[in-house]
């Protein structure tokens, strides 16, 4: 999951990534099938047809995980919160979506979004094979599909964070307590759970004889596990760290004007204002920034707008220490200037809230 994706394409303005993981899921999916499922199910076939067939079957599966992801993306949006991108990983799929619901119910909509999505994929796939009855390839694809989808939503259903069914139950225990944290603790163990259930039902696959799905089932036991732990870790800094505002640890910060010369930079408002980017107001009265970094090699005479860039990392004082942290993670900045309406209200550094940082991770 942590591995190299390679960007696809965009849908809806959200960057479809394939992890280089979903590579083994498609070679196996692909095999089993041409060598096993479909020659001994629908046999007399062209080997090269089954192949084929197989291959169109794991990337129908790629889909319909994509429409899963989709689901909850679109939903999340509606309300607000941005989704950037969707990794589809060996397990399935992951929407980033990069904020937490804003209330109980949102949440539950999110999260059931996708399994809704999945189940009328199911009913898709079983209505098309009423109309096509015959007892073929396409038939047999069309059936594979069918029950694919069902599965996919139902065993996202399951109450175990971070599956759909996980964040259900967390939604209900957050409306029920008003405390998102210990809701989420309280999903993420069940999640803990239901990892280790996974684990040791393969342990009993592989003693029964059968080793590939043992193998399977312990492999997916560890990623729901970590995967509690971890999107309960990230949930836990988010949540603290999204209590503050930007404006309670903003410092104040003069501009400069774009003909001001490097060395006044450098040797007056460098030594007194202590930050690694100063805004300059451009020609044409817009902020832009300049990182002192590179005025390292400029003559002292030169004007400093000649090295500023457009600002395209800032915050608002209203938006929280999570988006401002985030954002200096994403821009590799210890600094941010906030900006509100056009008018620069000041400078947030990552130092003012280290305490913070810590207390949360
Ligand atoms: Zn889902």
């Amino acid at each position: 999951m942590s591995g190299k994706k390679i960007p696809l394409f965009k849908i809806f303005g959200i960057q479809i990534n394939l992890d280089f993981s979903w590579f083994i899921v498609f070679f196996l999916i692909t095999f089993t099938f041409a060598t096993g499922f479909f020659p001994y199910q629908y046999p007399g076939y062209n080997p090269i047809l089954y192949w084929i067939v197989s291959a169109v079957a794991a990337v129908l599966l790629f889909v319909s995980v994509l429409l899963h992801e989709l689901g909850h993306s679109l939903v999340a949006r509606r309300f607000g919160i941005p989704v950037k991108e969707i990794d589809l990983f060996i397990f399935g799929g992951v929407a980033m979506i990069e904020e937490e619901a804003h209330s109980p119910k949102e949440e539950f909509l999110i999260a059931i979004a996708g399994p809704i999505v999945s189940i009328i994929l199911g009913f898709f796939f079983l209505i098309l094979a009423l109309f096509y009855p015959k007892d073929d390839l396409i038939n047999g694809l069309i059936n594979y599909l069918m029950y694919a989808n069902f599965l996919i939503g139902i065993f996202n259903l399951i109450p175990a964070f971070p599956l759909d069914g996980g964040r259900i139950l967390r939604a209900f225990l957050w409306q029920k307590t008003g405390d998102l944290l210990k809701a989420t603790k309280v999903a993420s163990d069940a999640g803990k759970l239901f990892g280790i259930f996974l684990a040791i039902l393969g342990f009993f696959y592989i003693i029964a004889g059968s080793f590939i799905n043992g193998v399977w089932l312990i492999l997916i036991g560890f990623f729901v596990y970590n995967a509690a732990i971890n999107n309960f870790e990230a949930s836990k800094f988010r949540l603290y760290l999204s209590r503050y505002k930007v404006e309670n640890f903003m410092e104040p910060i003069k501009p400069v004007f774009h003909d001001t010369p490097v060395g006044e930079i450098l040797s007056k408002h460098y030594p007194t204002q202590k930050t690694e980017h100063f805004v300059v107001i451009g020609k044409d009265g817009k902020f832009h920034v300049v990182d002192v970094k590179k005025l390292k090699d400029a003559t002292f005479l030169e004007p400093v707008g000649k090295y500023a860039e457009e600002v395209k990392c800032y915050v608002s004082p209203f938006d929280n220490l999570y988006k401002a942290y985030r954002l200096m993670v994403k821009c590799n900045r210890k600094e941010l200037p906030v900006i509100y309406k056009n008018t620069l209200l000041g400078i947030i550094r990552q130092n003012s809230f280290k305490h913070l940082l810590e207390a949360a991770k």
